[in-house]
């Protein structure tokens, strides 16, 4: 692999590749990672969509309570404006803003909702809905956030639906 900028061959790394291209904090990827003296990395990512709809899954699932940077991520892999999801959640679009930038505690309530109308978004198109609606049962306003590791296997085999 040869750098883009510089065109020196690029040196594979081995570290997890913290994708903060996500929008969010706490995602690392299992991938094979090119680094350059010139500071440029590169992460092998074959389908970005399919990428960001593993993520999104895995914030559906995780026990802990949805950061607000989860939350505009997954509204954004809804292809859903703030506006129609206040809409959808009978809030307005200011409280959206909030609980996207912090200023609002988002409360169980609509966190769990949020969660349900992305498995319902996905009902046709996959098969794990029952899982879904299984792992928001589960969410725990205390539980400790999780970093969100996605395997090689995964990233290679990314498929998406929408
Ligand atoms: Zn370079």
């Amino acid at each position: 692999m040869k750098c883009p900028f510089c065109n020196k061959k690029m040196a594979a790394k081995k570290d997890p590749y913290h994708y903060t291209e996500s929008g969010l904090d706490n995602v690392f990827l299992h991938t094979d990672v090119y680094k350059c003296d010139c500071g440029e990395t590169i992460a092998d990512i074959p389908n970005i969509y399919g990428l960001h709809e593993l993520i999104a899954k895995a914030l559906v699932k995780k026990e802990s309570m949805l950061m607000p940077k989860e939350i505009k991520f997954l509204r954004k892999k809804m292809y859903l404006k703030a506006k129609e999801l206040a809409d959808m959640l009978g809030v307005t679009k200011v409280t959206v803003s909030r609980w996207e930038n912090g200023a609002e505690n988002i409360g169980i309530a609509n966190d769990k909702l949020i969660r349900f109308i992305y498995a319902q978004m996905f009902q046709e198109k996959c098969k794990e809905i029952v899982e879904f609606i299984d792992n928001v049962r589960e969410i725990n306003p205390t539980a400790r956030r999780k970093r969100i590791i996605i395997p090689k296997k995964d990233i290679k085999g990314a498929v998406c639906y929408f």
